[in-house]
């Protein structure tokens, strides 16, 4: 099946599995006292469940689902539906409360499916609050994956218990039946990720061979397979990491993998950017890693073109010189331009290694430095599309274009390329700042 098949496949899947809870609630639920607003409500409160409850799905890292879209595109889908599930559900809210009742003394005594309900709903409130605001509230990544985990289950869980306790939409049967489902669908999801998942990783741990210092605050760390593990992954891809961790910690690091993808050993390049990453440098060869991967389609091997273009920032180098190292495994001699920006020249990774790649590749290299020192003839500044177009070589609209970088960078890249004319298509990102 190609990847528009299936994308066209999840699509309808997805809508399907939006809209089904809602079609089996509507017919036959002919309440006579229900007026249309009444039941319009309770349509938006089905469809936002069914959607938060999507959420797990998008973020499960189901590699089928991934495939098609992207990690980066699935992560931007799931930003926006939990605006849009907090909009039906805030409605849905609006429309059935009984706000004459909204008193102090009333609310203690309230049932079940209101305490319910309003558990999932401020669980919501603060799950997005938290995420949109993470930084001016300090939160680090760590305790908000926690804190984001722990409420969305609240949302979920919350929410098929007030259907319960309603009781009128999951009266008969057969609703009984489509309501177990959901909750099974839902319970199901959480233990494949949290428990079958990690469990399948235990019994296939890898260890840490060596770690070696690189400029730019980066470190290599060479990391050995399990015997017999015939692990493979495409350069560009990544993988989730519990370094010296449980494989069932909530919080585990994606990384790029950094090396040939013909080589048996795998490396990352990691950048000390906060807690985990400043500590990596001192990590012990022997050390236990458990690894969920490749995921990812930002990959040469996805994309196949006569010729490519990598703009680089910063780290962004690590998945980009897995392309050139494969590329020089492989013999691949198709014309790669490499544009990397940093800002001083004593931080730029793997700078020497790349000038030797430039013997075994049809390679050409433009260092764009923010911060050059005072002899630097090269080029400066940020990677802008005067940039690009004095060194892209005639044809370049046909290239396949990888970005990886900070945010910002990444913003400037897609649009020079797409002021120079390069269609969208042959454009691909994998974007580090998830949250
Ligand atoms: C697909 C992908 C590939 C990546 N590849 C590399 C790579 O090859 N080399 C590299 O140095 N970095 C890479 N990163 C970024 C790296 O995962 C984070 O820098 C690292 O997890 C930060 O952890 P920390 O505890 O040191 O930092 P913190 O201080 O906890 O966080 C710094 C920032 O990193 C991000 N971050 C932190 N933890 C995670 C996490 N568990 N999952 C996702 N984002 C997180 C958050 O946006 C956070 O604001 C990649 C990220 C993604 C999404």
């Amino acid at each position: 099946m190609t990847l528009a098949v299936r994308a066209v496949f999840w699509v309808i899947a997805y809508l399907g599995a939006v809209l089904a809870p809602l079609v089996f609630a509507a017919i036959g639920a002919g309440q006579p006292d229900h007026s249309f607003w009444t039941n319009f409500s309770v349509a938006l409160g089905f469809t936002g469940l069914a959607m938060m409850g999507l959420e797990f799905a998008l973020v499960a890292r189901f590699r089928p689902l991934a495939a098609p879209f992207g990690q980066d595109a699935l992560l931007q889908f799931h930003r926006q539906i939990g605006y849009a599930g907090l909009a039906f559900i805030l409605i849905h809210f609006g429309i059935s409360a009984h706000w004459d009742e909204v008193t102090p003394a009333k609310a203690v005594a309230a049932p079940a499916l209101v305490w319910f309900g309003m558990a999932a709903l401020l669980a919501l409130i603060v799950l997005i609050v938290s995420s949109v605001w993470r930084g001016p509230l300090r939160l680090s990544y760590e305790a908000w994956h926690i804190i984001h985990t722990v409420l969305a289950v609240v949302l979920v869980v919350g929410s098929l218990l007030h259907i319960f306790f309603v009781n009128e939409y999951v009266s008969s049967l057969w609703k009984q039946i489509l309501w177990g489902l959901m909750s099974a669908a839902f319970v199901g999801l959480l233990v494949w990720v949290r428990l079958l998942k990690p469990q399948r990783a235990r019994a296939r741990p890898w260890r840490l061979e060596r770690v070696v210092p690189e400029l730019g605050d980066t470190t290599t760390l060479v990391l050995k397979p399990p015997p017999g593990a015939g692990f493979r992954f495409e350069p560009g891809q990544f993988g989730w990491f519990a370094i010296g961790r449980s494989p069932f910690s909530i919080t585990q690091h994606p990384f790029s993998f950094s090396s040939s993808a013909e080589r048996e050993e795998v490396e990352l390049a990691v950048k000390a950017l906060g807690d985990f990453t400043s500590t990596v440098s001192e990590l012990e060869p022997g050390t236990t890693v458990y690894v969920d991967g490749p995921h990812g389609v930002f990959s040469i091997d996805q994309d196949e073109g006569p010729g490519f273009g990598l703009l680089a920032g910063g780290v962004g180098i690590a998945g980009l010189i897995s392309m050139l190292r494969t590329m020089a495994d492989r013999e691949d001699m198709r014309p790669v331009l490499l544009f990397y920006a940093n800002r001083g020249w004593d931080g730029v990774a793997f700078r020497e290694e790349i000038e030797r790649l430039k013997e075994n590749l049809s390679l050409s290299v433009v260092h764009v430095l923010e911060e050059p020192p005072r002899s630097w003839t090269g080029e400066t500044g940020y990677l802008r599309a005067d940039v690009l177009e004095r060194h892209l070589p005639p044809g370049y609209r046909r290239f396949q274009f990888f970005i990886c970088g900070p945010d910002p960078m990444m913003d400037a890249a897609e649009a020079a390329l797409a002021e120079l004319g390069v269609p969208p298509e042959r454009v691909h990102t994998e974007r580090f700042d998830m949250v």
